[in-house]
């Protein structure tokens, strides 16, 4: 005889289960998973009904009350109604997300950008200075990495530009338009920060976030990455797509 659960029975319990969790803490963190080789988790946050897919090891610059500070750098985030939405949203993001030029969307926004690409190429210049791929991505002395390969420099601790050797040139999240998800989305930045500042104890912020878990997750090859933006960007299909679940 089967033990498990009917889907609908575990969504059902999950959302009763975040519900509760959420009556004592504010934000929800999910395991750590893999898209395209990039390491990442997702976040409810209560308060801001924000989703936001943070990645595991890379972090970028952002400006809040005129100082700089470091945050997660966002791959993706979407507002969420209810908790059932968040976790219809969570199931797509994890079924049919890919990585472009350092960068989640949906499947769809994703061959949109791979046709554009032969109006709007990526020049000479625009190629990752280690494995080649196109990218806008760059360090701050202005070389092109991926967001992959800056990942792995981080985990194998060479955080030297591959180029130029500028010292610490990949940690943080860099690209040519200087459009980063955290930077343009502020209630992003916010709910980030009121994360940071909540008592280690209070919340399970760290879940999934030792270096034993994340490095357990393999990277693997292939695959171009390239920017688009979310929520106050140009227009993407993702906003028409996820229309389907505000209903
Ligand atoms: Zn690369
Ligand atoms: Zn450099």
């Amino acid at each position: 005889m089967s033990t498990q659960q009917a889907p609908n029975d575990s969504i059902n319990q999950l959302v009763n289960g975040i519900e509760r969790y959420f009556r004592q803490y504010p934000t929800y963190n999910f395991r750590p998973f893999q898209i395209d080789g990039i390491n990442m988790y997702i976040v409810l946050y209560d308060k801001y009904k924000i989703l936001n897919v943070e990645s595991i090891r890379v972090e970028c610059n952002v400006e809040i009350d005129g100082r700089t500070i470091q945050q997660k750098y966002s791959l993706y985030h979407h507002t969420y109604t209810s908790i059932r939405h968040a976790l219809e949203l969570v199931k797509k993001i994890k079924t049919e997300y890919r990585i472009y030029d350092g960068e989640l969307c949906s499947t769809l926004t994703y061959k949109m950008l791979k046709l554009e690409e032969s109006v709007l190429p990526y020049s000479d210049d625009e190629q990752c200075s280690i494995c080649y791929v196109n990218t806008s991505n760059t360090t701050p002395c202005k070389h092109p990495i991926c967001l992959r390969c800056r990942q792995e420099c981080i985990m194998q601790c060479k955080l030297d530009c591959p180029v130029c050797r500028e010292k610490k040139a990949v940690l943080y999240y860099t690209n040519r338009t200087n459009v980063v998800n955290n930077i343009v989305y502020i209630p992003l930045q916010n709910a980030i920060e009121s994360e940071k500042n909540m008592p280690d104890d209070s919340h399970m912020v760290n879940r999934g976030r030792d270096d034993d878990i994340t490095q357990s997750l393999t990277l693997q090859n292939e695959e171009e990455h390239m920017n688009e933006i979310t929520e106050q960007g140009p227009m993407h299909i993702d906003e028409i797509t996820e229309q389907e679940y505000e209903d």
